[in-house]
């Protein structure tokens, strides 16, 4: 059995900065909290724990009064930072700068859109931390949708701007910006529409959805390792899925199974943009392990 890493896998350069912060944070104090889970992988935030970040949610804000709160890669909506600063909060914050970018291109779009009338759209899941940063960008004007169905709330007589959570799918974006641009025709009658759609997904995504597609055409088995509340780890799976039916989600090794697997099989470890490197380490040693004790029972 032949176990290979995808190189391009693991940490996109926000998480990796947000983890850094953290832990140089960690090395001057040993009090430091985070808001929400720095990275959505359980096993990692497992580990950054042991070194004394603590995960806290927006309601717990009120109890940390003076204290250091690191805003993770995903970012904050305005309300957050006025908040810490009644409390007297000291932010350290780690958002990733492409996300930065993209709130205040939102900013910008709600106050344009607001002057004439139109409408600021947002492509992302709800409830997601960035989404819920780049809604408050655009003082909660703005409308949501998380899936094609949801265009059906949005007004097509309207001006409107189209902006991307920066993991969603590409090509899914292309399909809702389609589809809102041609009902915006039908509605008022005519091709040329007042109509907007920002690049807004993120290099380290597109560029590695792409890459994933030959890498999992390259191997027999796919051992895709992600949290189960990452948005593009569910993404990116889907992405094997379709092009290597013989691909598998898993957590960490111990989710590995033995009947998976045969002695010649080429096994391709991967994972979204908040897997760390050391986990796809473990599991391509589970994988191996697994190779070895086949390879002994088969030989008898
Ligand atoms: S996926 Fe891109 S935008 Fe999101 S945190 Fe990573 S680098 Fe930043």
């Amino acid at each position: 059995m032949v176990v290979e890493i995808d190189s391009k896998s693991g940490f996109c350069f926000g998480v990796v900065n947000a983890i850094k912060v953290a832990e140089s944070e960690l090395t001057l104090s040993d009090e430091l909290y985070c808001l929400g889970d720095i990275v959505h992988n359980d096993e990692e935030v497992a580990r950054i724990k042991t070194l004394g970040l603590k995960t806290i949610s927006h309601s717990q804000l009120e109890e940390h009064k003076g204290k250091k709160v690191l805003i993770r890669a995903h970012g904050e909506p305005p309300e957050t930072y006025r908040k810490a600063q009644e409390l007297g909060i000291k932010i350290v914050d780690a958002s990733c700068p492409v996300v930065l970018r993209l709130q205040t291109k939102v900013q910008e779009g709600s106050k344009r859109m607001n002057e004439i009338g139109g409408l600021v759209v947002i492509f992302g899941k709800n409830n997601h931390a960035e989404v819920i940063g780049l809604m408050g960008q655009a003082n909660g004007n703005a409308i949501l949708v998380s899936k094609i169905e949801d265009i059906e709330k949005i007004d097509f007589s309207k001006p409107i701007e189209l902006f991307s959570q920066t993991t969603q799918s590409p090509e899914e974006y292309e399909r809702i910006a389609g589809e809102i641009k041609l009902r915006m025709q039908k509605a008022l009658n005519t091709e040329s529409v007042n109509f907007k759609k920002y690049n807004s997904i993120c290099g380290q995504v597109a560029n590695r959805k792409r890459e994933l597609v030959t890498f999992a055409q390259n191997n027999d088995i796919i051992l895709f390792v992600s949290g189960l509340n990452s948005s593009n780890g569910k993404m990116l799976y889907e992405v094997c899925k379709n092009i290597n039916s013989h691909s598998y989600f898993i957590t960490n090794a111990f989710d590995l199974q033995p009947e998976w697997f045969n002695t010649n099989s080429k096994v391709g470890v991967c994972g979204a943009t908040s897997t760390p490197k050391w986990l796809m380490d473990e599991v391509a040693k589970r994988a191996m392990d697994i190779g070895v004790e086949l390879s002994k029972k088969q030989n008898g």
